[in-house]
């Protein structure tokens, strides 16, 4: 099944949702960044996490999580925009964390204290920023609190990541159910019941179920409508100007430093991990 995700909406207007595979593309970011399991975990649910919030992007706008927490991994960070191009990097690819109770400690690899922050740039003036501390740095309920406290929606945030022995990433998703405004209350009970019976996300999808498939299952008897289908992919954004601007912004010292200390000077995407090479004259010409 390719990586993809579905919306719908409630035809009385009292939910929507939004599910989500991203099997093959968290197995490239593992590839990419280089991640042990607890940090392939963890940066796949924040990047599943940013394709479900970011479902509702339009035109050239863009949403991105960071999660810095107090534990090894530092830094994880996902954007995505409308057409489901999705990237994202960890500071510290490798937790060191040994199996707690026979399972991955995500929570340790992430640290129990910290912040989530979500930036929405919707092409207004200003972006949009917000930060929740982290509620139980598991990633999907630290973006319901989010969700809950930052923008007043109940949101049901669901992700799972399942890491084989050997490392590679066997399945990948998650969903996301919001309570509209005027939602019939109802609802609560008879979804919270439903979550409750569903078995765990990465076994439905490792069993080929579609993310429209899992949706039906959590609201069937309520009617919806599907508001489409959105390809998710891999995509970096870096460019050798975006790189030499970067450089420029660090100043004529520092780039007579580089120029002096190396033939030349390889600066490395974080998130693709594409080297840039940037000779001494080429140094001097960016004002060192
Ligand atoms: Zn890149």
């Amino acid at each position: 099944m390719k990586d993809h995700l579905v919306r719908l909406l409630s035809d009385d207007g009292s939910l929507r949702a939004a599910a989500a595979v991203t099997t093959t593309l968290i197995e490239q970011l593992r590839q990419r960044q280089g991640t042990d399991p607890a940090a392939t975990v963890a940066l796949g649910r924040l990047v599943t996490g940013a394709a479900l919030l970011g479902c509702t992007l339009k035109g050239e706008q863009r949403l991105a999580l960071t999660i810095e927490g107090t534990g090894p991994l530092g830094k994880l960070h996902a954007e995505t925009d409308a057409a489901g191009h999705l990237r994202g990097t960890v500071r510290q690819p490798v937790s060191g964390l040994p199996l707690k109770h026979g399972r991955l400690d995500i929570v340790g690899a992430i640290g129990r204290a910290g912040l989530l922050r979500v930036s929405k740039d919707l092409g207004l003036k200003e972006p949009y920023h917000g930060v929740v501390e982290l509620h139980t740095s598991e990633v999907a309920e630290d973006l319901a609190w989010y969700l809950a406290t930052s923008e007043q929606i109940p949101s049901t945030v669901a992700l799972g990541v399942y890491v084989e022995p050997d490392g590679a990433v066997s399945a990948a998703g998650g969903f996301l159910i919001q309570l509209l405004p005027g939602a019939r209350q109802e609802l609560v009970p008879l979804l919270e019941e439903r979550l409750a019976a569903l078995p765990p996300l990465t076994t439905l999808l490792q069993q080929g179920e579609a993310p429209l498939q899992i949706l039906q299952r959590l609201l069937s008897g309520i009617a919806f409508t599907s508001q489409g289908e959105i390809p998710l992919s891999f995509r970096c954004a870096c460019s050798r100007p975006q790189v030499s601007q970067m450089l420029q912004g660090l100043g004529a010292e520092e780039l007579r430093h580089l120029r002096q200390r190396e033939e030349e000077t390889a600066i490395t995407c974080e998130f693709c991990k594409h080297p840039y090479h940037f000779s001494r004259e080429e140094l001097a010409a960016l004002g060192g």
